[in-house]
């Protein structure tokens, strides 16, 4: 670690204690920036690293409602407005019981260099609140919805700030939010993105995340003349990015094997055929059922109850060529890693945020496979949500077929800026640079332009 990382460090641990994941964060794009920085030294006299880690705004807020039991219940809600140097802060809500200020944080950080990366006028933010929709009512869930968007309705606009969906933020959370916010400000504003598809959202923006990690594997397979065709994968979660991620594997010829959640995963070494995938979508996205109904139903899978004490996943332990990790943060140490390349897995596209912790990602550069961190990897999602920004504007809508065009055409993109990075800065093949400096880049010349703000 360089001495300017180490400093750096210090300080960021020392001022934003007790948030392991953003520390993570931190570091690794430090390390990658190092490199940057030596070649820039107008980048370090203007601080503008230092000055990226400080979110422009924290708003923390109280969320009441009362559940179906007449009991009220308290919430905490977030909204991190990281960085606005390159347009409106854009990225996520997360509905989790594990959401805190770190967290969020660390996700709201990532966003910054992933939205840069898209090409496209956005800056960073993100957000959410400890809630956990699991379990709950459709009308807990309003009412949730409606408290939360009470509050940060306040705070957001179509030209300050455009939230969208994340992990237990799909179609009815976006949905109640946007009613609330249309209701108190009486306007119709493209003010979330993630929209349903009669009220202003956009085509193949619920697809977008999963599709684009998966036409990214295909950008990095490029590389070595090959394609998905014949290719085993290895997918976790089995939510919105997992689902769609699975159907665009079985589009480019792929196999998938495996799909999780919180509390287990199935292995099905036959494949998840289109049939299956739409059984997994209506257990999850309909009937909010778990993953281990998929072996009940289909007795040839294998389901595995996940041990959190165990030192590694055996999700990640399974031979295969491919590994599109769509769960969570941290779903994948050093030993899962080490455990990955044994098997013979070669590409990893993510589609989750920091899925891979510090080890692991050294691992992956080391073993020299292809490796798409997320930033790059499944920046899809905000990709589309900015194309969904843009017909909002302009009040019209594109054709499947020119959204996935143009999706594809952005993943491709973000895979030239990165493999191009890399190599500019000496390190061909590190995606994790490519993709660090790629984002930083621009944002950090917009800012040297901004003035000290
Ligand atoms: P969903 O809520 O639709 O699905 C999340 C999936 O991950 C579920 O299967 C869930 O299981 C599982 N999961 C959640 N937390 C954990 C945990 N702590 N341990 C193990 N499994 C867990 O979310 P998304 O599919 O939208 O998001 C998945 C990942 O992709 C996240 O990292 C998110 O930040 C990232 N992402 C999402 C984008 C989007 O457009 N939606 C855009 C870019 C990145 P369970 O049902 O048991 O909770």
């Amino acid at each position: 670690m360089s001495e300017y990382v180490k400093n750096l460090m210090v300080d960021v641990k020392a001022k934003n204690p007790a948030e392991p994941e953003f520390h993570q964060a931190v570091q690794e794009v430090a390390d990658s920036l190092v490199l940057v920085l030596e070649k820039h030294p107008e980048y370090r006299s203007a601080k503008v690293l230092e000055r990226i880690i400080e979110p422009e705004r924290v708003i923390m807020f109280r969320v009441p409602w009362v559940d179906d039991q007449g009991e009220v219940q308290i919430n905490r809600g977030f909204r991190i407005e990281m960085n606005s140097a390159i347009g409106p802060y854009k990225g996520g809500l997360r509905f989790h019981p594990s959401v805190n200020l770190g967290i969020l944080k660390f996700l709201a950080f990532e966003q910054v260099f992933k939205n840069s990366l898209t090409t496209l006028p956005m800056g960073g933010g993100k957000g959410g609140s400890d809630f956990d929709p699991k379990g709950k009512s459709d009308a807990e869930v309003m009412r949730f919805c409606q408290s939360f968007m009470t509050e940060l309705q306040r705070h957001i606009g179509p030209n300050t700030d455009v939230p969208a969906g994340d992990i237990g933020v799909g179609g009815r959370e976006i949905g109640f939010m946007f009613g609330q916010y249309k209701k108190i400000k009486n306007e119709f504003t493209g003010v979330l993105t993630g929209k349903g598809r009669n009220w202003g959202g956009s085509l193949i923006r619920p697809e977008a995340t999963g599709y684009g990690a998966v036409y990214f594997a295909k950008e990095m397979l490029t590389t070595r003349n090959e394609t998905l065709e014949g290719k085993v994968c290895l997918v976790s979660g089995s939510g919105n990015v997992a689902q769609f991620t699975t159907e665009k594997v079985l589009d480019l010829g792929g196999k998938v094997v495996t799909l999780s959640d919180s509390q287990g995963y199935i292995y099905d070494e036959e494949g998840i055929d289109r049939e299956k995938l739409a059984y997994v979508m209506d257990l999850k996205n309909v009937r909010r059922g778990r993953i281990k109904e998929y072996a009940e139903k289909y007795p040839n899978a294998v389901y595995t109850a996940l041990d959190r004490n165990a030192d590694h996943n055996p999700l990640w332990n399974h031979k295969a060529d491919c590994a599109f990790p769509s769960a969570t943060q941290n779903e994948i140490n050093g030993k899962d890693a080490q455990n990955l390349v044994n098997n013979g897995v070669y590409v990893i596209s993510e589609g989750a945020n920091m899925p891979s912790d510090l080890d692991a990602v050294n691992i992956f550069i080391e073993n020299k496979t292809l490796y798409g961190p997320g930033k790059a990897a499944n920046a899809g999602g905000v990709a589309v949500s900015g194309l969904e920004m843009a017909q909002n504007s302009m009040r019209y809508s594109w054709t499947r077929e020119e959204v996935d065009n143009r999706l594809a055409m952005i993943m491709k993109s973000i895979h030239e800026t990165c493999v191009t990075t890399a190599e500019k800065y000496g390190t061909p093949g590190n995606y994790v640079n490519g993709a660090n400096i790629g984002g930083f880049v621009k944002v950090a010349d917009a800012m040297l332009d901004l003035g000290i703000v």
